[in-house]
């Protein structure tokens, strides 16, 4: 009998995985929490929209295409909606809620995989700045989820800044929705950005479809005459019941304010993105070791548990292309292949991007002087940056868990998804507190006693 592998995440690393994990000879199930696979690169408008042209708004769509076939395989099971939100580290069970997240009657299914791929991406870093509350702020990727998958525009006009090349797409993709985007704003120096990307630039020859990528960006920015600026920032946003403008200022490489540069928008939203940190829960509970909060794993894509494999961006932050690369890799190697070794090289070509992509936009260290005593930190508790600062600097700093529960800083709805990364960075880079449930169940879902194997 083939072995049984397990993909959570239809992303270009998941999807990628399944392909080469089939050709290898194993029996694969891939399953999304979404209703159709592609993850955040590929995301997919609804079926409602009856798109005669989806590629029009997608980068890589014959690939994608091509490899979305794979869910075809007879050998493939395709589980759409369905959530992975528990992993049982002692037999490696995978609890699944199988339906639509908002609607009732979600089924519980386990499933018992002889290997198990992890593929299950990465979501927005936004830091906080005074006003990031109000109605109308939004983080760079959901702005991005609106536009590309429900073809809403956030606003009307609006300001996109932040650090990273995902701020590009982002801001062709408004345009596309009848979005007037004022200006793009890098916060880091043109010299710090050009240093990152330019260095040897030969080792960026896996990525060389980013360059024509980066081309159409540039193309449609200019067509409607949309400044982009390096070194400057979104340090406030203001407004009595929602967004109604935005002071950005000049900032130096370490991202501190540059005084009297201050410069006022009027918009009726802003989207910030700061890069992404991955969505390690599964791996965790799983008992995989992270660095710096992103899953160890070897060349082969193990992590350091016996079985669990993990590829793409909850490995590290390298875009589509390097994703794919290393799901090829986990996907081979979890179905007992060997991968070609020119796959192998590959993948380690398609790494190097995400090297370049962290040298050339870090995240300066001085962002905190933007923010304000009251500046709220963690907006599910409203928890402040002052209530915060002053738990870390008592005598007896607490842990990330007693923090967690004296400034109740990440105990809200979302988990700590947007302020964990801020409250670990505030006391001094310690690891993030995770929880065993990796995804929300609601407790009628929870006391359900019947959980079916598959
Ligand atoms: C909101 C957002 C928008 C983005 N848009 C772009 C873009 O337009 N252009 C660009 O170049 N890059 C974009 N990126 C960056 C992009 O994520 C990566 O380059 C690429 O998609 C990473 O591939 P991946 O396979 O590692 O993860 P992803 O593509 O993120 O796929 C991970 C998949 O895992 C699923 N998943 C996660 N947890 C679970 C669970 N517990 N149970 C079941 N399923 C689960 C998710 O639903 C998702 O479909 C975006 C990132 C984000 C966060």
């Amino acid at each position: 009998m083939s072995r049984h592998v397990v993909i959570v995440g239809a992303g270009p690393a998941g999807l990628a995985a399944a392909e080469h994990a089939l050709r290898a000879g194993a029996r694969v199930t891939v399953l999304d929490q979404a209703d159709t696979p592609g993850g955040q690169y590929h995301r997919m408008l609804p079926e409602a929209f009856k798109a005669r042209h989806p590629d029009r708004i997608q980068h890589g769509w014959a690939e994608f295409a091509r490899r979305r076939r794979v869910l075809d395989h007879p050998r493939c099971r395709w589980w759409p909606a369905s959530t992975v939100w528990a992993l049982d580290r002692t037999d490696k069970t995978l609890h699944v809620l199988r339906g639509q997240a908002d609607g009732g009657g979600r089924r519980r299914i386990t499933l018992d995989p002889d290997a198990l791929i992890l593929a299950t991406g990465a979501h927005d870093r936004t830091l906080p700045f005074p006003g990031w509350e109000l109605p109308g702020v939004y983080t760079a990727g959901a702005a991005q989820a609106l536009a590309k998958g429900e073809r809403v525009a956030i606003g009307s006009r609006v300001l996109v800044a932040g650090a990273g090349p995902f701020l590009l797409p982002v801001a062709e993709s408004l345009l596309g929705v009848g979005a007037e985007v004022v200006a793009v704003l890098e916060a880091n120096p043109f010299a710090t950005v050009g240093k990152g990307w330019s260095s040897r630039p030969w080792r960026l020859a896996a990525h060389a479809g980013k360059a024509g990528e980066l081309a159409r960006y540039a193309a449609a920015l200019a067509r409607q005459r949309v400044p982009y600026r390096f070194g400057r920032a979104v340090v406030e946003a203001r407004g009595a019941d929602r967004v109604r403008e935005v002071v950005t200022a000049k900032v130096r490489a370490d991202w501190s304010v540059v005084a009297g540069t201050e410069r006022t928008y009027e918009v009726d939203a802003v989207c910030v993105g700061h890069g992404f940190v991955p969505q390690p829960e599964l791996a965790v509970a799983a008992g995989c070791l992270l660095d710096n909060g992103f899953v160890q794993v070897d060349g082969d894509q193990r992590t350091t548990v016996e079985g669990v494999f993990a590829a793409g961006e909850i490995t590290g932050i390298g875009g589509a292309v390097t994703s794919a690369a290393e799901g090829v890799v986990a996907g081979c190697v979890a179905a007992g292949g060997t991968p070609d070794r020119a796959l192998v090289r590959e993948r380690d070509r398609a790494l190097a991007f995400a090297g370049r992509l962290a040298a050339a936009h870090p995240i300066g260290s001085a962002w905190r002087g933007w923010l304000d005593e009251d500046t709220i930190v963690c907006r599910c508790e409203e928890t402040t940056y002052g209530e915060l600062t002053r738990a870390v600097q008592a005598p007896s700093c607490p842990g990330s868990h007693a923090l967690k529960l004296g400034t109740r800083a990440g105990l809200g709805p979302c988990q700590g998804r947007m302020c964990g990364p801020t409250v670990s960075e505030l006391r001094g880079g310690a690891e993030r507190h995770h929880r065993p449930i990796a995804q929300p169940i609601r407790l009628g879902e929870l006391a359900e006693p019947k959980e079916t194997s598959a």
